[in-house]
């Protein structure tokens, strides 16, 4: 996957993102293209920019530079990408996936997004327990992560496929 640097307003590196996400940040005009591609462009019927290697953030983001992104239940939902861990439906809610009951914590390997319909079921127990499997292994967010969802672009606004499909 092609990959997009990032700078702060302030000129400063951020993170990397893969092209799609930089393309939806020049779009929804979070970011402006700083350097792009000679030659490429993406063009469609609304949209024509150019293929993006460096993109500058319109306002300027305070980043913690933490090793990790600190744990929220929106964090979590947003790592999630809003699906069920145990089902892959929407997702609204929270599970510990050791109940705090049973002193699980509030951390980003404990919990994941859980529709409300699952996160009933499971309630005070463990996933063995509630004979439950997790679809998918919670992990720590990288800060590339964290910064495109301080940035607030969801999986929604991934853009459509037509875009996947760029010049080599
Ligand atoms: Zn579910």
């Amino acid at each position: 996957m092609r990959e997009t640097l990032v700078l702060n307003a302030s000129f400063e590196p951020l993170a990397t993102v893969s092209l799609r996400r930089a393309v939806v940040l020049v779009m929804q005009d979070k970011a402006v293209v700083e350097h792009a591609h000679p030659g490429l462009r993406i063009r469609a019927a609304s949209v024509d920019v150019p293929v993006p290697r460096v993109i500058r953030l319109s306002r300027y983001v305070r980043v913690p530079f933490r090793r990790q992104a600190s744990w929220s239940r929106r964090g979590v939902l947003a790592r999630d990408q809003h699906r069920c861990a145990y089902c892959g439906k929407r997702a609204m809610t929270v599970d510990h996936v050791l109940p705090r009951s049973h002193g699980g914590g509030d951390t980003w390997l404990n919990t994941v997004a859980s529709c409300a319909e699952d996160n009933h079921r499971k309630a005070d127990r463990t996933p063995e327990q509630a004979g439950m499997r997790l679809l998918r292994r919670p992990f720590v967010p990288t800060p590339a992560d964290a910064l495109v969802s301080a940035l607030g672009v969801s999986a929604r606004d991934e853009l459509p496929e037509w875009l996947g499909a760029l010049p080599a």
